[in-house]
């Protein structure tokens, strides 16, 4: 494994920045984890408390487009692995105000690659030192039913904002490579879901308006397709990569499990009903509603994680069912999490998503 590791975390407030930060923390308790983030609305110091004590810890609130304090943070906690999850995620928000996602996204991204490149530049850069971009599959653009599952070598057709400034900053951290050397190692993940996953996004959303008995809104005709990974599964894999992948590649991780939104919708509402003591409205399929699509909604993503599996010897470990039930058995015991979530901007941005 070489020599201990010394982990600058950005976005670590965020849903799978926290996730991993607690994996990480479990897996190797005596190394230093730095976590910076700006907390935006979907950054939440709530997430990280349990470690807020811990000596080995740090949380720092920041932009990762300030570069001072990116070159200070490196230097005084002398960095040798970034693990960079800051961004803008949700695609809904980035088809209303694209900009913020070029800003972060692409902005923030070629900071963190640009800075760690002058922390080592003197003495040329140390054989451990990694750069792990965290990705998306959604930069691969869209499948049709009979396409194969997208593999590292699929052109890149980023088809929202959000994937497009993905796509940006994907290109940067190759050429941070190609051009300087920089050990940067990028990873495309399919759909997490899990523990402290903001409200906005799918599956904790369902969660929350099954709970409220409020409706479930779908879009479209419900027949999207999406693979899914506990992220749990994500954080093992990119703890694999760390330490096992090699600079200059690109690893995709998937969890071989396509669903379409409304059978998952629908396994939610089971596996609800099932758990949960009281629920407004029983059965709680009968929430489901079709709203209108979202534009440039992507019709289906599907990995083919062969690479991360042959030569990284990764595999997910948790099923759909599993994963599931773990999330939503933690959305009932969270309440205290996710009701203080649902604030008036939150509820303004849903008035407008959902609008039709
Ligand atoms: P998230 O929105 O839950 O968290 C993002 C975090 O970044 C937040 O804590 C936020 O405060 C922070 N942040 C935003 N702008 C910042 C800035 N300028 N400076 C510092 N911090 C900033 O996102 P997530 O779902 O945890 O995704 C993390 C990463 O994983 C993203 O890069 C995303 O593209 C990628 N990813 C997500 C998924 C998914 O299903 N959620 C799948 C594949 C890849």
């Amino acid at each position: 494994i070489g020599s201990p590791r010394r982990v600058l975390v950005t976005g670590g407030a965020g849903f799978i920045g926290s996730n991993f930060v607690h994996h990480w923390c479990n897996a190797y308790p005596d190394e230093r984890v730095v976590v910076l983030d700006a907390l935006t609305y979907a950054g939440n110091r709530e997430n990280l408390a349990s470690l807020e004590d811990k000596p080995t810890f740090r949380f720092v609130k920041g932009d990762i487009c300030d570069r001072p304090l990116i070159e200070k943070l490196l230097q005084e906690e002398e960095i040798n692995t970034v693990a960079h999850f800051a961004a803008e995620s949700h695609v809904d928000r980035s088809i209303l105000g694209p900009g913020a996602f070029i800003q972060t996204n692409v902005v923030g991204s070629f900071t963190l690659l640009d800075a760690f490149r002058q922390h080592w530049n003197s003495q040329g850069c140390p054989a451990d030192y990694r750069f792990l971009h965290v990705s998306t599959d959604e930069v691969y653009g869209s499948l049709s039913s009979d396409d194969p599952a997208f593999r590292e070598t699929t052109p890149y057709a980023p088809n929202s904002p959000y994937s497009a400034s993905k796509a940006g900053s994907d290109h940067l951290a190759r050429a941070y490579y190609h051009t300087y050397n920089l050990p940067t190692i990028i990873t495309n993940c399919s759909n997490n879901y899990g523990p402290y996953h903001y409200p906005e996004k799918l599956i904790p959303l369902m969660c929350i308006n099954i709970l409220l008995g409020k409706p479930l809104p779908v879009y479209g005709d419900g027949q999207n397709i999406r693979d899914w990974l506990y992220v749990l599964d994500h954080c093992r894999a990119l703890d694999t990569v760390i330490h096992r992948g090699k600079p200059g590649e690109t690893y995709n991780i998937g969890g071989n499990n396509e669903v379409k939104n409304i059978d998952l919708v629908k396994m939610l509402c089971r596996i609800m009903d099932e758990l949960a003591p009281h629920l407004p409205v029983k059965p709680s399929e009968q929430l489901i509603t079709f709203v209108k699509d979202r534009p440039g909604h992507d019709r289906r993503y599907a990995i083919d994680a062969t690479k991360i599996k042959t030569e990284l010897g990764w595999a997910p470990l948790v099923t759909v069912e599993e994963g599931l039930r773990q999330t939503v058995g933690w959305f009932l015991t969270h309440r205290s999490w996710w009701e203080p979530l649902l604030s008036e901007e939150y509820q303004s941005y849903y008035r407008k998503v959902y609008a039709s």
